[in-house]
């Protein structure tokens, strides 16, 4: 597996495995600033984070503790919310988060997913915050290919980073519009909530494929459904794990490269729904 690949219009080469933050604040703060920082040294250092998270708690109480001293090293995303992404909200939420970071930037600035203000003011606010130095890159996320139309129509070619989206196994959809456009457009498809949050490994027969592969290689259903999700050259993941020998696991998919009869077994034990339906969120 390709450890790290160009991420979309802004060009840098970004760890195709990240780390998520999402209700972090539920969890030991200790443990899982430790995990963060074990998935840092292990190559996971993309690392998604949002105001939205514990109001804020998680930017200020752990994400900023994990990037003291090695902010460097690390490829640093946040979101704005919707009802903040006025123009001049935008900004405002963009140097709250840098406040509670600890830092000056963000190495990619997101719109967390559409919403009232217009899309319009809330590109030309990324793109003042680019300018000024605050942030390296945007992207947007929740983004289905209408509103990705219109986003590339305001903003230009070559100016998305990224579209953030739900896809694990079992939630395949953007598979079959997000994914193409998104490749069509130079834009990084970042896979969120990679295991479905609970569940896993699921049961029947798509349990079992995964296990056979898993056994194939010493590896673990989680390491070979990270490896089928990031198998595309502009598909990355950001599981979390507030537990570090979670973190230690979810790295392991990073030595997993999977041969074309893995994937046709993964395809059919989790078939991609062949019906279009609207973008699934979380
Ligand atoms: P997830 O990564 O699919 O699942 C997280 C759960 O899996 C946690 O309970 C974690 O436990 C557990 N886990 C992780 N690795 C494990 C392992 N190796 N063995 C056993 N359990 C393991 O779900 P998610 O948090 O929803 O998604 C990941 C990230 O995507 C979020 O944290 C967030 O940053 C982002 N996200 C973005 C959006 C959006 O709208 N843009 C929406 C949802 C999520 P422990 O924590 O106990 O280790």
């Amino acid at each position: 597996m390709t450890k790290t690949k160009t991420f979309g219009a802004s060009g840098v080469q970004v760890p195709t495995l990240g780390q998520g933050t999402w209700q972090m604040e539920n969890d030991n703060a200790r443990s899982a600033i430790e995990a963060l920082r074990a998935g840092i040294d292990l190559g996971m250092s993309h690392i998604d984070t949002a105001e939205l998270y514990g109001s804020g708690r998680v930017e200020q109480d752990i994400v900023s503790q994990v990037i003291r001293s090695r902010r460097e090293r690390v490829y640093l995303v946040s979101k704005v919310m919707p009802s903040n992404a006025s123009k001049s909200g935008t900004l405002r939420a963009c140097e709250q988060s840098l406040e509670r970071l600890g830092t000056d930037y963000l190495d990619c600035y997101l719109l967390h997913w559409p919403g009232r203000h217009p899309l319009e003011d809330t590109i030309a606010a990324f793109e003042k915050l680019r300018s000024d130095g605050k942030i390296r890159a945007w992207g947007l996320s929740n983004f289905d290919v209408p509103e990705l139309e219109r986003a590339v129509a305001i903003a230009g070619p070559g100016k998305i980073a990224c579209n953030q989206v739900l896809y694990h196994l079992k939630q395949r959809d953007i598979e079959n519009a997000v994914g193409e456009f998104c490749k069509q457009h130079n834009i990084a498809v970042v896979g969120y909530t990679p295991f479905g949050r609970a569940g896993f490994p699921p049961g029947g027969a798509g349990g079992k494929a995964l296990a056979q592969i898993a056994l194939r290689y010493g590896a673990t259903p989680r390491q070979v459904a990270l490896a089928f999700l990031m198998r595309e050259p502009n598909f990355f993941a950001i599981p979390k794990a507030s537990d570090i020998a979670h973190t230690r696991e979810n790295a392991g998919a990073l030595q997993l490269t999977l041969d074309a009869s893995d994937l046709e077994a993964i395809e059919a034990a989790f078939p991609r729904p062949t019906q279009q339906t609207s973008l699934p969120m979380f």
